[in-house]
């Protein structure tokens, strides 16, 4: 008996926001199938991110891929979600008294920002102790991202083009073949033209799965804990406070405070969980900046940034060998950058240039993989 495998143009790895975007953008145009090792989508960095748009945030490329996504969470395509994507949240730098040199230097850099005084910022933020504000910069045009339904959108998206998503797939083996590539997951061997590496903390092994190497990219563990405030002092409705050297950030979150100590401790690829270090670190720097003592933890969980040596993003076709595209290194931007990187994406693995949004067109080298490997 002949068993015919399945063919694809495209088999995406990862059904994280980036996986489920870029097999989405190209499923009008090919046969994709999206792959991942977890029983659901989103299960690791997406799902445990403090979801906020900032415009401001990341080095000059990553504002270029945010911006590029501005439009398509503002308004999404028809029929995408039924929630809107965005909810406006002003974002509020906060600065002591020794960080005002950080403070003039990214005003400086981003002007559009507005300066306050300390007062002006506790005006905005009850909580933040009048001894340890001295400035502050707000942004606004930010927002809160819904995104269990942009997850979701995209995956309704895919399966409407007739792209195939496959759940507890963990991909275990790449090999090159003769007209592309061949992949072996758990129970099934699958043929495609391209790999698309969407793998998120996992995107290094890949590579070195498909005989390349890992870049260099790194996971590094973040905590996030959700607080309970007393109802008279809490506000839903105040900005996201960051700490101008991001020693910490916080901000309301469905009734609650989620709070992180913005640590950003290496790791391997792995269900990551909280340090008990790392939450008394969180507390530690919350009471200093705030009037508050010690508020209930209601919830608390780790999830993985991972990052390439120059915290660059990581996409582009890999030089050394036919069909191997990678999207990965989001870092701490990968939700918000998703819709524009997905289209960047696209247009390169399409080889059409006219798909690619104009903000990303002068950052190619700055993105290819090939910055990030020693010939
Ligand atoms: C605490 C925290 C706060 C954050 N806050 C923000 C924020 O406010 N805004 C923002 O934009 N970003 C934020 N981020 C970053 C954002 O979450 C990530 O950049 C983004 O989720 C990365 O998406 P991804 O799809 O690359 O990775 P993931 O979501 O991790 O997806 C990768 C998927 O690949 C799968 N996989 C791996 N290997 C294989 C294999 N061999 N076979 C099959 N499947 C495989 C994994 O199971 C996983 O589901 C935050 C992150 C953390 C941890």
């Amino acid at each position: 008996m002949i068993c015919m495998r399945e063919h694809f143009d495209f088999a995406v790895i990862g059904a994280g926001i980036a996986g489920v975007s870029v097999a989405a953008e190209l499923a009008a145009h090919a046969s994709v199938v999206l792959l991942e090792k977890e029983r659901q989508p989103g299960y690791h960095s997406t799902g445990r991110s403090a979801a906020y748009f900032s415009a401001s945030y990341g080095s000059a490329a990553v504002r270029a891929a945010t911006a590029a996504s501005d439009s398509f969470f503002r308004v999404p395509p028809d029929g995408f979600s039924e929630a809107p994507l965005l909810r406006p949240r002003d974002t509020l730098f906060v600065a002591r008294q020794d960080q005002l040199p950080q403070l003039s230097a990214f005003y400086e850099e981003i002007p559009r920002l507005e300066r306050i005084s300390g007062s002006e910022a506790i005006g905005q933020v009850s909580i933040l102790d009048r001894g340890n504000i001295a400035a502050g910069l707000v942004e606004t045009g930010g927002g809160d991202i819904d995104v269990e339904s942009t997850l979701r959108g995209f995956l309704r998206q895919l399966d409407r083009q007739g792209g195939v998503c496959r759940y507890q797939q963990q991909v275990r083996a790449l090999t090159r073949s003769s007209s592309g590539w061949l992949l072996t997951t758990d129970n099934e061997t699958l043929e495609c033209e391209t790999v698309v590496n969407a793998a998120g903390s996992w995107a290094g092994e890949l590579g070195l799965l498909a005989g390349l190497s890992d870049l260099g990219i790194m996971p590094r563990r973040r905590t996030a804990l959700l607080l309970r405030l007393p109802d008279v002092i809490f506000d839903a409705e105040w900005p996201l406070v960051v700490d101008m050297d991001e020693d910490f950030y916080f901000k309301p979150d469905a009734g609650l405070l989620l709070l992180s100590p913005a640590d950003e401790t290496p790791s391997v690829p792995c269900d990551v969980q909280p340090e008990e270090w790392d939450l008394a670190i969180a507390m530690d720097r919350f009471q200093r900046a705030t009037t508050l003592s010690i508020p209930q933890i209601e919830h608390k969980w780790a999830g993985l940034r991972s990052f390439s040596g120059d915290m660059e993003f990581v996409v582009g076709f890999d030089p050394r060998v036919k069909g191997f595209f990678w999207l990965a290194g989001q870092g701490g931007y990968g939700v918000q950058s998703a819709p524009g990187l997905a289209k960047l994406s696209a247009s390169l693995l399409l080889d059409e240039p006219d798909r690619m949004p104009k903000q990303l067109a002068q950052y190619l080298d700055v993105l290819s993989p090939g910055r990030l490997i020693e010939f």
